[in-house]
């Protein structure tokens, strides 16, 4: 990789879900504490989805006054309710405030819903639609439904969209279909999983100025702290697993994927200091305040 790429000091979790942390265990008990956290990991920067209108209304009181996180909604194809229309008129209300960058998570899911997918075709084709009509980015949720998906985006709902494939877990093949088609692809701690062997075939292929890390958080905590509940922090271990499997450094992974998302989204993210304060109100565990560009190692106490 390119030595002449700057080194950065921060990062961005592309893709975590804020409204729907616990708020009760280590991660902090209140956003403040949270964020926190994810500063002292260089985390600085965040894009939260809310998978349904209610909670982008919940996420939307929880984060103001927090210009760092970027917003996006969409109806996720878990939270479709049998019977009902898409709701284009709320959404379209919803995607009109200022922080929202991006339509979604929207898509398809035969994982756990393969009942249910005739409705979520007609979801995802009107939310593309909505998105093509807005000039909003999509996030895209598929999980074994590569081949509808890729039917959807090569369709004239989603002529001139533009988006990003969240959580990839997909083959190779389909990576290569959606980079083709002008969609990002981006990983998250199930690249780290021991079993996942074919998202690590993907991340091989995948270009590093089309590639994004994320947390998904609250779920998919990455190792070495698998299943504890994962938070905006917990990108470090995505972007060092990352890096590392790309050979190249943490921060100029760090820059690739915050330029990655500067060019989807169309922000410029501000260079952040340093955590102001240090979080004393509760015990920083040993992988916080780990600069950036230095590998970060297991602890012991979050497992
Ligand atoms: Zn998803
Ligand atoms: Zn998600």
């Amino acid at each position: 990789m390119s030595t002449t790429l700057a080194e950065q000091p921060f990062v961005v979790d592309s893709h975590c879900h804020l409204a729907s942390l616990s708020y009760s265990g280590k991660a902090g008990t209140t956003l403040e504490e949270i964020l926190c956290r994810a500063r002292h990991c260089a985390v600085t920067h965040y894009l939260s989805i809310a998978c349904e209108l209610s909670e982008f209304d919940r996420l939307r009181e929880l984060t103001a006054n927090r210009p760092e996180v970027y917003l996006s909604c969409g109806v996720h194809p878990l939270n479709i309710k049998a019977g009902e229309r898409v709701p284009a008129d709320e959404l379209k209300s919803r995607l009109s405030h200022p922080r929202v960058v991006a339509l979604g998570e929207i898509g398809l899911d035969y994982h756990y819903a393969a009942d249910t997918r005739e409705i979520q075709l007609e979801y995802f084709a009107v939310q593309l639609e909505l998105a093509q009509e807005l000039k909003l980015p999509v996030v895209i949720h598929a999980r074994e439904a590569a081949a509808d998906t890729l039917k959807l985006l090569r369709s004239d709902c989603a002529r001139n969209v533009r988006g990003v494939l969240h959580c990839f877990t997909d083959s190779v093949e389909m990576a290569g279909a959606c980079l083709d088609l002008g969609f990002d692809i981006s990983f998250t701690g199930i690249a780290t999983f021991g079993k996942s062997d074919n998202v690590r075939e993907a991340l091989k292929y995948v270009p590093l100025d089309r590639l994004m890390v994320e947390t998904d958080s609250p779920y998919l905590a990455p190792v070495p702290v698998r299943g504890v509940e994962n938070e905006p922090a917990f990108t470090r271990y995505v972007l060092d697993y990352v890096a590392a499997f790309k050979e190249i450094s943490s921060s100029q992974l760090a820059a690739l994927s915050t330029r990655n998302f500067e060019t989807l989204y169309g922000v410029k993210l501000p260079e952040t200091n340093p955590p102001e304060v240090p979080c004393s109100r509760y015990k920083l565990e040993p992988i916080f305040d780990v600069p950036l560009g230095t590998q970060v190692k297991a602890c012991p106490r979050l497992r």
